[in-house]
């Protein structure tokens, strides 16, 4: 078993995230399995190398280590191996330039928005020859779309079990590329994954749905999908995913209000049942408690007193 840990350094960790970090590392490493470290630092802007090493620093207080030996992908550094899986896909006619702004989308779209979005109504399948075409005739920034054909596509989710999403319906074609010139989420990771040799991926539940483009975009490089075990999002009191509104979870916060390392992991690992919620231990001491049948598809809720008290 090969997973990965992949921070993205947008700001910093919240208990929900560090839950993530926690589980994965935790259902690999019972498996005697190896964990890739890759920085998802493509996000421009709102990236800093100092969040990067943030994030790298939280991740060793609450011991939870990755085998170096596997190398570390960063992928602000990997512009040009999905550049060139976007232009072979466009070779094939699997991916074309779109014009299209986000307000246009918008408002071309006839269903309602899923939570990806608006479905893309198809405006620039076919309407250029090539990208610098779409570029010269529109003088407008280009990005790149994959030609997503109907039908379902089915996976068997290690925890939510049978899945099946018909991308036509749930976003149609979607971006591989954006008109920034940076490589969108789905294509960066299906990529990195085979590039690191990864056959399972643990995430938030929220991306269940792309997981269907990304099995998608997968079949049509020729890359092996891995398999797919999505965690429960963590929720306020109002059942809304855990955010600012919610308070200060960060992992930097909670050191400042005096957690320590194992007393936050203990915290954290209550919520999976995996010690009581007073218990203070390392992500290694929970090794011979965890079994992966005690992982649960409910929400979990975190109501104001889960970290009134630091220990
Ligand atoms: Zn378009």
């Amino acid at each position: 078993m090969r997973s990965r840990l992949a921070p993205s350094p947008t700001g910093a960790f919240h208990v929900g995230n560090v839950r993530t970090f926690l589980l994965t590392w935790l259902h690999v490493r019972a498996a005697g399995g190896s964990l890739v470290l890759r920085v998802d630092d493509l996000d421009g802007p709102r990236v800093k190398a100092a969040a990067t090493q943030e994030g790298l620093d939280d991740l060793r207080w609450l011991g939870l280590d990755w085998d170096a030996s596997l190398g570390v992908l960063v992928q602000s550094t990997r512009g040009d191996v999905y550049a060139a899986a976007a232009a072979d896909l466009v070779a094939r006619g699997l991916a074309y330039p779109c014009v299209c702004t986000r307000s246009e989308v918008e408002s071309a779209a006839s269903a309602p928005h899923g939570p990806d979005g608006p479905r893309y109504p198809g405006t620039c399948r076919g309407r250029f020859a090539s990208l610098e075409a779409a570029a010269a005739a529109t003088g407008r920034p280009v990005a790149l779309r994959f030609v997503v054909t109907r039908g379902p596509v089915a996976f068997v989710d290690g925890l939510f079990g049978p899945q099946a999403f018909d991308v036509a319906d749930e976003t149609g074609d979607f971006v591989i590329f954006k008109s920034n010139g940076t490589a969108a989420y789905q294509l960066a990771t299906v990529i990195d994954d085979a590039a690191s040799g990864v056959d399972l991926v643990i995430r938030g539940a929220d991306l269940l749905p792309s997981t269907a483009r990304q099995l998608l975009l997968a079949r049509a490089l020729g890359l092996a999908s891995p398999s797919y075990l999505h965690l429960p999002l963590v929720v306020g009191p109002d059942g809304r995913r855990l955010a600012k509104r919610h308070g200060d979870t960060s992992v930097r916060a909670l050191r400042a209000a005096g957690w320590t390392s194992a007393g936050l992991v203990g915290r954290i690992a209550s919520t999976a049942a995996l010690c009581g919620p007073h218990e203070s231990l390392s992500p290694s001491a929970l090794l011979s408690r965890y079994s992966p049948s005690q992982l649960t598809t409910a929400p979990v809720v975190l109501d104001s007193t889960f970290f009134s008290s630091p220990r």
